[in-house]
């Protein structure tokens, strides 16, 4: 370890991508791997980030025993991954504690609200049960998800070999992150210009705001709820300003999909048609 050779090593590197300069090419949707050529970048518009963040984890690496630990993070990584493929994210990566998924594309941003309430419903459901089991602890596995749209940009940028990887520049994957750590246990968390997309959306999309009614019971709810049976499952409230959020208010959700209606909300507010039965 020499530090003058450090330095002059970033001096050269730096020289070298000056001379390269920049350029930008717009693309669509989200690639599977950014580019790589020299001084290259993709920028990619419209792109949803879904961000989840395992919550308190501060608090499970400092009171748990490792095991505790490690299980913690491998069930809630690996149930989140599936989830996302499933939706099919086209990009998903692990950052800190929390992973993410990218969604492009007409309706990403519904497909990414359908992949979050799934996401949540799971945590509340299926995971922590299932941690607790099989950890033997108190310690509740809840999640925080958090959704924005935005511009992107993409590089791949690291060392020659496996030390490389993606670089997202732009908003949207920050003010998720930002979002999932202000959700509350199992709640998602999303922009005001997220949820304007939800509020003008076709009819049937509109499911996505709604109850379906039922409280438990089935009859004359699901799709078909009368108006009057149904309530705004959304709460909207000011972002907080010292977070460098760049929108004026967020909107929370704390349902998960009804147990009888799930299915069919799910797919209609991702298809934007009725499901056949
Ligand atoms: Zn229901």
């Amino acid at each position: 370890m020499n530090l003058d050779n450090v330095v002059s090593d970033v001096s050269a590197q730096l020289e070298q991508q000056a001379g390269l300069g920049v350029q930008i090419t717009r693309l669509n949707e989200v690639p599977e791997v950014g580019p790589t050529n020299k001084g290259l970048w993709s920028q990619i518009p419209k792109v949803t980030a879904v961000f989840a963040d395992l919550k308190n984890s501060t608090e499970l690496s400092a009171t748990e025993r490792s095991e505790v630990a490690a299980r913690a993070y491998t069930y809630f990584i690996r149930a989140m991954a599936v989830t996302l493929e499933r939706f099919s994210a086209k990009y998903v990566d692990i950052q800190g504690d929390g992973i993410f998924g990218l969604f492009s594309g007409p309706g990403s941003a519904f497909l990414a609200a359908a992949c979050g309430v799934t996401m949540k419903t799971l945590v509340e459901r299926e995971v922590s049960a299932r941690f607790k089991k099989d950890a033997s602890t108190d310690w509740e596995l809840t999640a925080g998800i958090g959704i924005d749209q935005g511009t992107l940009l993409v590089r791949r940028l690291g060392l020659r070999g496996t030390k490389q990887n993606e670089v997202w520049a732009g908003k949207p994957v920050n003010m998720a992150a930002k979002l999932s750590s202000l959700a509350a246990s199992n709640e998602m968390v999303v922009s005001d210009r997220v949820f304007g997309l939800y509020e003008r959306a076709s009819k049937r999309r509109r499911a996505l705001i709604w109850s379906c009614g039922c409280n438990g019971g089935v009859q004359g709810a699901g799709l078909d709820v009368p108006i009057g049976r149904t309530i705004c499952l959304w709460e909207r409230e000011l972002a907080p300003e010292d977070l460098g959020l760049d929108f004026a208010n967020l909107h929370r959700l704390r349902s998960p999909w009804c147990v009888t209606h799930g299915p069919e909300f799910c797919e209609v507010i991702v298809t934007g048609r009725r499901p056949s039965l």
